[in-house]
């Protein structure tokens, strides 16, 4: 039997976002092929084998990678437009737009939103793709390539739409696809792409995009085919008061009590924003185990509101974090969201159990690890689980004079990634990438972005 290959850091902060929350001063990461071998305090131990690198961490931070729980790569040809709409002006402006995608421009965008996140030390993506114009190509396939691309690990969700605005729906009737299109679609790609094996790179889920853009058919029916292939459930929920009037008006309930109509409560559900909640609704997400990715940057931009991160973790809902598409949030990385969601929740009504830089830290990790379904993988620095991890580089001028390093990664600047890798591989290296260079990523993508505004 031939060994692995182990992989040594030593003499860095360590916050390993474990259940107790263990953290240490200085210590070390013995890493074995993609697992984590051992984690503790101090160097680490002696008379190791296979030893083929170390790294000498000094004035680093080690955390578990960073795992993006909600996202639209295809926005990033779509930064800085309807900048002062809310959101449904904002969606009415951006659908025929989106309606003109085709397979390079969303593989262009998806990896430069892939490239951002990751040199930003996301370990983990998500993807939430719902607009599929006939004749554009695989979008689908494109999104999953570019991950493959760039190393990261890669949750791809199906969506779809099919409520245009003949029938009542927001989207314009040519960004829509039939019930039966969108579904069949859904389940080719859960056969063709979705990986459950441990260690997955790549897990796909249904997703269809909200309650003013899908009809209760097809909510109804993508709840039943997920639940028979076996696969994770995605959708927007209790965004905006304008969709909690819409779903009013056109459903005779709130958005809560409309997905727990439709088979969407449940511990294999994860919804996106959940803004607007009753405690009713949140006791439901509660009792149902349905998880939530935390938008702070796109709920601010569109002007949302404050969603009720302190009320949701207090009543045990799986809360992660989203960076959301960037066409709401142009910055496109992670690190914004650690720290606007700290600072977001001290301005809500909760106060007093608001966030504080750990809590943040453990939503961007752990949290968004058992969002998504992976809590036994990733999320978390412990022997056993998946080697993603990041060292993040606190000796540098914007975070030389914090003595927390975990209040210097959540308050300060973002903080250079000196390695990141998942399942042991380096995808950056000394604040790069090294599965593509970001210039040319750049380069691609605005060339693409000019495609679609022509
Ligand atoms: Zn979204």
């Amino acid at each position: 039997m031939t060994e692995v290959s182990r992989l040594l850091i030593e003499n860095c902060a360590i916050a390993t976002v474990d259940s107790g929350g263990t953290e240490h001063a200085s210590g070390h990461l013995v890493i074995a092929g993609d697992r984590i071998e051992s984690v503790g305090a101090g160097p680490a131990p002696a008379g190791l084998e296979n030893v083929t690198r170390r790294v000498d961490a000094s004035g680093q931070l080690a955390t578990p990678g960073l795992v993006n729980t909600h996202h639209h790569f295809y926005q990033w040809l779509t930064r800085g437009l309807a900048q002062n709409a809310n959101l449904f002006d904002w969606l009415t402006t951006l659908y025929p737009v989106w309606a003109r995608i085709d397979e390079p421009m969303v593989h262009a965008a998806a990896r430069a939103s892939l490239a951002m996140m990751a040199r930003g030390g996301v370990t983990t993506a998500m993807d939430h793709h719902y607009v599929f114009p006939r004749g554009a190509g695989d979008l689908l396939g494109a999104e999953i390539r570019a991950a493959r691309e760039l190393g990261v690990r890669f949750t791809a969700t199906r969506g779809s739409m099919d409520l245009g605005a003949s029938d009542g729906g927001l989207p314009p009737d040519s960004a829509v696809e039939s019930t039966e299109d969108a579904l069949r679609a859904t389940e080719r790609a859960v056969l063709d792409h979705h990986d459950p094996s441990f260690g997955s790179m790549l897990h796909v889920a249904v997703a269809p995009c909200s309650p003013f853009s899908v009809t209760t058919e097809l909510m109804r029916e993508a709840a039943t085919l997920a639940r028979r292939l076996g696969v994770r459930l995605h959708t927007h929920g209790s965004e905006t008061v304008e969709e909690e009037r819409f779903c009013h008006e056109r459903f005779g309930m709130g958005p809560t009590a409309y997905f727990e109509s439709t088979g969407w409560l449940g511990d294999d559900v994860w919804m996106a924003h959940c803004v607007h909640m009753t405690d009713d609704d949140v006791a439901a997400f509660a009792r149902t185990g349905t998880g939530v990715a935390h938008c702070p940057s796109s709920n601010a931009r569109l002007a949302a509101g404050i969603a009720r991160v302190p009320d949701l973790l207090a009543a045990g809902v799986p809360v992660g974090l989203g960076v959301d598409g960037t066409a709401s949030n142009e910055s496109g990385e992670l690190h914004t969201e650690l720290r606007n969601a700290l600072l977001v929740s001290r301005l809500g009504p909760h106060r007093e159990n608001a966030l504080d830089a750990r809590a943040s830290l453990r939503l961007a990790t752990r949290g968004g690890a058992r969002v998504l379904g992976r809590e036994a993988e990733i999320g978390s620095l412990e022997p056993g689980k998946l080697a993603d991890v990041v060292l993040w580089d606190l000796t540098g001028l914007g975070h030389s004079t914090i003595a927390d390093p975990v209040a210097a990664l959540v308050l300060g600047p973002p903080a250079p990634v000196t390695l990141s890798l998942v399942g042991g591989v380096p995808i950056v290296e000394a604040g790069h990438l090294t599965t593509a260079d970001e210039r040319t990523v750049a380069r691609e993508a605005r060339v693409q972005s000019q495609r679609l505004a022509r």
